[in-house]
């Protein structure tokens, strides 16, 4: 049933296949402690990653991607659904089996300085894993470490430095590095130019590109930078409070956005050239996102649409696939149910922000 979602889906195969996920979190209330409600951090999410590619994942703080993230690497214990890599199931796995399935999947994290002991010498932290997960002799991990180095591009000089002698963009190398040093198929990049300076950003995410293209990697890209991943994905999936609302080809995505939240996201992206600037219809979007733990009936962004409809406040619209390759959950494009406007209707309406772009 979940797999009809994805009809049509790229027929390349599939590194990554992500079914109805959840990610609850319990809230506990009351001096007996009792479990009130849950924080729906990410609220049955399903799509692929297709082996090589790049998929985006975007939206605004607090939306839940990185959490997504996380759960799909079994950071967390996932509330329900289904997580293959590599054609292994791993939400469900054992500690044990998890632990060898490990060396697959890597993630590079947002904020190199904490996810870096500062106690440990670049050649111990980029070796850890390798001391963890495999039996190589002392100096064959020395020589991986070495190589590793090389192809994030820091001096094998600087092995026995520690992490508060490097700038933020070595920082960020030393800990690609690390997530490479087990041959992984698999990066989840959570916000990985977040923390880094502009200057340094281009540089980072260009070294992602020339490892994915020498070493074959799929990654998920985690990110509030439009502009960026633009630049670096394939595909691209837009997440609001807990739900992916739209995923389509980066060029169906940014040249035609479907969901009314995506045409506001978009709206807001600046435009270097100012003739272009100056036709933009900016979408303001009026209120803050509800909170995960008490979302509104229906759909989730019914509070803030611009477009929003009788049927929006009462019916939750099925994530669906309105043309090859392109879904999105918004009852503007959903034939069974009563909506007012047609299909062309809600182009028309839409029609300034395209001139803009
Ligand atoms: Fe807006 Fe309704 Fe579509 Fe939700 S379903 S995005 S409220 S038009």
């Amino acid at each position: 049933m979940l797999d009809d979602r994805l009809e049509g889906a790229p027929r390349k195969k599939a590194l990554v296949e992500v079914r109805g996920l959840k990610m609850y979190f319990p809230i506990h209330t009351g001096l007996l402690r009792r479990k009130t409600g849950d924080i729906k951090a990410v609220d049955d999410v399903t799509f692929d990653i297709v082996e090589g590619e790049t998929l985006g994942l975007v939206g605004e703080s607090g939306c839940g991607k990185s959490t997504c993230g996380r759960a799909v690497l079994r950071l967390y214990e996932v509330t329900d659904g289904s997580v293959r890599v590599d054609g292994h199931e791993i939400a469900h796995l054992g500690p044990n089996t998890l632990r060898r399935m490990r060396p697959t999947m890597q993630m590079v994290f947002q904020d190199p300085q904490a996810s870096l002991n500062p106690r440990m010498t670049l050649a111990s932290i980029i070796g850890e894993p390798l001391r963890e997960h495999t039996r190589l002799t002392k100096p064959e991990q020395l020589e991986r470490v070495y190589e590793l180095m090389d192809q994030v591009g820091l001096n094998r000089d600087f092995a026995n430095r520690y992490p508060h002698e490097f700038s933020g963009g070595q920082r960020q190398r030393i800990g690609i590095a690390r997530a490479l040093a087990l041959n992984p198929k698999f990066i989840v990049c959570d916000e990985p130019i977040a923390a880094l300076d502009v200057s340094i950003q281009a540089q980072v995410v260009n070294l992602l590109e020339e490892l994915q293209d020498r070493l074959g990697l799929t990654y998920l890209f985690i990110s509030h930078d439009l502009s960026m991943v633009r630049h670096i994905a394939d595909r691209v999936a837009v997440m609001y409070l807990g739900k992916i609302v739209e995923l389509a080809s980066r060029d169906d995505l940014y040249g035609d956005p479907k969901h009314p939240y995506t045409r506001a996201l978009l709206s807001a992206v600046p435009e270097p050239d100012p003739r272009e600037e100056s036709r933009i219809q900016r979408i303001v979007l009026q209120g803050d996102v509800p909170s995960p733990a008490n979302p509104p009936t229906g759909c989730n962004f019914c509070t803030r649409c611009p477009d929003v409809m009788d049927i929006c406040r009462k019916v939750d619209p099925e994530y669906r696939e309105i043309a090859p390759g392109h879904f999105t959950a918004c009852h503007l494009y959903c034939e069974t149910t009563t909506m007012p406007a047609e299909p062309t209707a809600a182009k028309e309406a839409f029609e300034p922000i395209q001139q803009g772009e």
